[in-house]
């Protein structure tokens, strides 16, 4: 079986997945902290070398250490889905990554560093069904829309492995799973009925760790779509009842924005989240 163990900083996540025939990074966290990750991969894996980095979305959080790590990997390929890389191509785009990336740093108290993002690309683009062979597995893609257009799981039936895409939404506490759609509600659903159907046993959850145990699977699943669901028909409420964006907004964070989320994300960005999230789901019936 794959470890995976988890790096990065807290909110920048990576995942490093390996075993005799492999070794490969799941998301690559911050451009500011990407050095940090390298190092830290080379601490874990010494001469070994590593594979790929498999990108799950093309947000500044996700893909902003790509490049860092490769300069210490120039073999590792760098694997995203089509519109992601389409994404990273964009200059208004690099702008914003850049601009959120240095907020974060400095917030973090970095205030030396090189984010890379105009060398920031996919060495391989990807769409759903392709497969990625590494070392001895077989991954398949699955197109996840729902967080950002470009979102992405890899899914190992070997092991029943699923490397999801933030799509799914991120757990904020025992019993809640926060929503992460910022693109599409039907569509998030749609990507969370899709995971379920595949019966996994084991999920990596982006900003989170890892899900294991098919019961365990499924009872994230189930979380993930209940407040989904649940977040979207009180906005639906609030705003039938004259409420403001503010107030829906307000909504969004007395549900979702719990201790185990400020360790990972800055209420400043839950919030411009947010505000995206409340009329995305008001066009959505
Ligand atoms: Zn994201
Ligand atoms: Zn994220």
């Amino acid at each position: 079986m794959l470890t995976v163990q988890k790096l990065g900083i807290p909110g920048g996540d990576a995942f490093l997945l390996s075993d005799n025939t492999t070794a490969f990074l799941l998301d690559s966290g911050f451009a500011f902290s990407g050095g940090k990750l390298a190092e830290q991969i080379r601490e874990k894996l010494g001469d070994r070398p590593l594979d790929a980095i498999l990108l799950t979305h093309s947000h500044y959080d996700h893909a902003g250490g790509a490049m860092h790590v490769k300069s210490l990997y120039p073999n590792a390929e760098i694997i995203a889905h089509e519109y992601a890389e389409k994404v990273f191509q964009k200059d208004g785009a690099k702008r914003t990554m850049k601009e959120l990336d240095s907020t974060e740093a400095h917030i973090r108290g970095v205030l030396e560093y090189d984010d890379l993002f105009d060398i920031l690309h996919a060495d391989r683009v990807v769409l759903d069904g392709d497969t990625v062979q590494l070392g001895a597995h077989t991954f398949t893609v699955l197109h996840l829309p729902g967080h950002t257009r470009c979102s992405v799981g890899y899914w190992c039936e070997e092991y029943r492995l699923l490397l999801a895409s933030e799509t799914l939404g991120v757990p904020a506490s025992e019993d809640v799973v926060s929503p992460t759609y910022l693109v599409g509600y039907q569509m998030t659903l749609d990507s969370i009925d899709r995971v379920a159907a595949l019966s996994p046993e084991h999920i990596v959850v982006p900003h989170n760790g890892c899900v294991i145990g098919k019961d365990a699977c499924a009872d994230f699943l189930t979380k993930a779509r209940h407040w989904a669901v649940e977040a979207h028909d009180r906005i639906h409420a609030a705003h039938g009842a004259g409420e403001t964006d503010a107030a829906c907004i307000e909504i969004l964070r007395r549900l979702f924005y719990t201790p185990k989320t400020a360790l990972v994300q800055p209420v400043k960005a839950f919030e411009l989240n947010a505000s995206y999230m409340v009329p995305m789901l008001l066009k959505e019936p």
